[in-house]
């Protein structure tokens, strides 16, 4: 069975992962709202980055800075210049294009190899390419394009009553400035020696031209950065190290390796301030995509924000008395890909019973991101008060369901559909009656072998705990 993205999108819509922004409103275009169990995937996924970037790593220290910032940090960074996308508009049905995914795409579609990476051409080059190849409008099929324009992607707003120029401020565009401009405070109270990381999980937002593949790209997002600082020279090796961890973190968050790649920049695509980059791509419905960009940023950013605040972001080497700027290495991942990546990479549609033809929708998530860790059925609304007992208990651990309608079956394909890793039973011989006293267990099914045991309620808490572990 193939999986799809209106499959994917109808799930998440139907079973309150992911609905339309706005909807009753006609919605606004390409916002998105998070339900009752969207909020519990995101939120494990970010819980599981923070456990192994920050809580258990002896490197990294956390943060959270604030979406608005002095409108000098995006002098400095570079983005009031030069954050843009090249724009182009077809003149006969006036759709709106981003030149260099018109081009991707072309290529893609045609079986055409560009000459160089698409980052490394001029807006010049991507107009000529467009001409040459007779590209046509994908959506009227005419070749009647506009120029090619810069279009910065940071969204504006004002601070304070006035709406004046002085008054305008930026919605941080990432989170990673925040960091930077705040080296020398964390360092400082830290007192950490290099190597040391700053992560931060937060906010971002992006006029985007052309957003789309429902959250794939979206306006405002989510992002999970990391900077490492090091000392020059060691960055190429720390590059390497954190390359490495990020690959085995999307592992074990369950992702399949045959659905990564991991595309290593050549020199014409790099940045000019970058010694190595990769982006972690993944394998989507509608083909590869980038899901997480890593790159050794050398001392670029302290030094531009040393230079335009005037302030001194050096760090003083105790072991060689030395002062200078720290490189960087830089891994920054999207929530909402990774939300993305997680529900592709866990859809099933697995055949139960080939004779009647029964076909059940699984989630095979890693149960650190499942919504809800277990769900308690009790097999008939006269259960319903011992299950609603162990239901109490057990949610002062973990996030759990609590289904007493409609016939068991039913119920368990209800919480495959979800990616529920464990579904817990209460039944009959559970409590027992006037002839036979219960046996005080419960039937626990696993949802990938769809395999049940009877445990004992003593036991319940320990048997999930073994499984749930991260
Ligand atoms: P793209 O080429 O897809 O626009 P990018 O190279 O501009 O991405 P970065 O600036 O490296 O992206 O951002 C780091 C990460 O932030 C990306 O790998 C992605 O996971 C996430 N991200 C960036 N832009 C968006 C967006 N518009 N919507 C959702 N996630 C995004």
């Amino acid at each position: 069975t193939e999986k799809t993205m209106d499959k994917i999108v109808a799930l998440c819509k139907n079973r309150g992962f992911i609905f339309a922004g706005s909807e009753i409103y006609g919605g606004l275009a390409n916002t998105w709202d998070y339900g009752p169990l969207g909020v519990e995937l995101k939120n494990n996924i970010k819980k599981a980055w923070w456990k192994k970037f920050v809580q258990e790593n002896p490197y990294n220290v956390g943060q959270d800075a604030a979406i608005l910032m002095n409108p000098q940090t995006w002098v400095a960074s570079g983005h009031l210049a030069g954050f843009s996308d090249p724009l182009m508009d077809c003149k006969e049905c006036k759709e709106r294009f981003r030149a260099d995914k018109l081009i991707e795409q072309w290529c893609q579609e045609n079986g055409v190899e560009l000459p160089k990476p698409i980052d490394a051409f001029s807006q010049q080059e991507m107009k000529d390419f467009v001409e040459d190849k007779n590209i046509p409008c994908p959506s009227c099929g005419k070749h009647n394009f506009t120029d090619i324009r810069q279009f910065n992607l940071m969204f504006k707003t004002f601070q304070g009553v006035t709406e004046d120029a002085k008054n305008t401020v930026y919605l941080r565009p990432e989170t990673a400035q925040g960091i930077f401009t705040n080296f020398v405070n964390t360092q400082r109270t830290t007192r950490r020696k290099l190597p040391f990381g700053v992560c931060q999980i937060g906010k971002s937002f992006r006029n985007e031209i052309t957003p789309g593949n429902f959250i794939f790209r979206v306006r405002e997002f989510e992002q999970m950065e990391l900077e490492f600082f090091c000392k020059p020279g060691t960055d190429l090796e720390w590059f390497n190290y954190w390359r490495t961890f990020c690959h085995n973190w999307l592992l074990g968050i369950g992702l399949k390796d045959e659905n990564l790649r991991l595309r290593d920049h050549d020199p014409e695509e790099l940045c000019f301030y970058s010694k190595a980059t990769t982006d972690f791509e993944f394998l989507f419905p509608f083909g590869w995509g980038e899901l997480w960009g890593v790159a050794d940023r050398t001392d670029y950013d302290l030094t531009q924000h040393q230079n335009t605040s005037g302030k001194d972001l050096t760090y003083f080497d105790p072991e060689t008395n030395q002062r200078y700027i720290p490189y960087v290495v830089e891994p920054s991942l999207g929530v909402e890909r990774s939300v993305l990546a997680v529900l592709c990479d866990a859809y099933d549609e697995e055949t139960v019973d080939e004779s009647k033809n029964d076909v059940r929708v699984v989630l095979h998530l890693h149960p650190a991101l499942a919504p809800y860790k277990a769900a308690i059925l009790p097999l008939s609304k006269k259960l319903s008060e011992p299950a609603r007992k162990i239901y109490e208990e057990l949610s002062k651990e973990w996030m759990l369901d609590f289904d007493e309608t409609g016939s068991i079956g039913k119920r368990y394909r209800r919480e495959d559909e979800v990616g529920t890793p464990f579904c817990i039973t209460v039944d009959f011989d559970t409590v027992g009656d006037a002839e036979k006293a219960g046996d005080n267990c419960v039937t626990v099914r696993e949802r990938d072998s769809m395999e049940q045991v009877r445990v004992p309620i003593s036991q319940l808490k320990e048997y999930l705990a073994e499984r749930l572990a991260y």
